[in-house]
């Protein structure tokens, strides 16, 4: 099949929302044949994580499925996936060690490993993934330049609710309070963004201001929130260039993520 016919990829874990709608809409614009995975894939959860109440809407998911023109609707079996005997495993120790990887530590060794197999099954010739995951991006882009898997590899932007939290299957966790604080952790990061377009190249000094929105709310605990390279996921003492905000916070029992990219000042003069 793989000859021939350009083939684009969307790997879910379903309960689709708009920012899985937008990754299939900008699939189907570059390719002629489009898959869609939809997979709860066990080995990226922690033994204490969500994997038994994960949303699972398959109708729904379909359905969504069917409406934006996806060819195949791809919905492996845990069985399928990982038979017995199944043994081999992806890591990257480097840059799967940091911020997501420090609360879950073998997520991405479960995900690089299912985006492996998955690439193995479908062949596609390129793959879809949102900037949402900013880390997990990074993560498939170096596992696919690592291991020669062939794939183009396009990140879209994070599509966000009308009051900027950023859409996740996991929203769906929290209560109407939790859910009015959400957006404290893009305010947060917006804040950084601005202080960076304001000038403030001291990294730390971002990361204080990103702090100091959240600590505004005491039921928001700060996994963390860093100042980073968008290639290395380093933290930056000094901002230079352009440089990603990420964050995590637990909102009572739901853990949320985001990110924002933002280029600092003395780099967008030289443009
Ligand atoms: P998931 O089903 O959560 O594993 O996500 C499947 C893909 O959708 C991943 O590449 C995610 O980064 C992407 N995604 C999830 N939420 C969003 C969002 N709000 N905007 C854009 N992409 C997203």
């Amino acid at each position: 099949m793989r000859e021939g016919v350009r083939i684009g990829f969307v790997p879910t874990m379903g309960a689709l929302h708009e920012g899985h709608r937008a990754l299939i809409r900008a699939a189907r614009l570059r390719c002629a044949a489009l898959v869609v995975s939809i997979f709860v894939n066990p080995t990226q959860f922690g033994p204490r994580e969500d994997l038994a109440k994960y949303p699972r809407p398959i109708r729904q998911d379909r359905a969504l499925c069917r409406k934006e023109g996806v060819d195949v609707c791809f919905e492996p079996t845990v069985e399928a996936m990982y038979p017995n005997g199944f043994q081999t495993m992806v890591t990257l120790p480097t840059i799967a060690r940091r911020w997501e990887g420090e609360a879950r530590p073998h997520h991405f060794s479960g995900v690089a490993t299912v985006v492996t197999k998955l690439f193995g099954m479908v062949r596609p010739h390129l793959a879809l993934f949102g900037q949402k995951d900013f880390q997990q991006s990074v993560v498939v882009r170096r596992l696919v330049q690592d291991l020669n898997l062939g794939v183009e590899i396009v990140v879209c932007p994070t599509v966000r609710e009308a009051d900027g939290l950023a859409m996740s299957s996991r929203n769906i966790y929290l209560s109407p309070d939790d859910r009015v604080r959400a957006t404290t952790l893009y305010k947060s990061l917006q804040t950084g963004a601005e202080a960076i377009r304001n000038g403030v190249v001291d990294g730390e000094a971002v990361r204080s201001a990103m702090a100091q929105v959240v600590k505004k709310e005491p039921a928001i605990t700060i996994d963390y929130l860093a100042v980073c390279d968008p290639t290395t996921l380093e933290p930056l003492p000094t901002v230079t260039g352009k440089v990603v905000l990420l964050g995590a916070v637990r909102i009572g029992p739901t853990r949320l993520i985001d990110n924002i990219l933002v280029v600092a000042k003395q780099a967008r003069r030289k443009f």
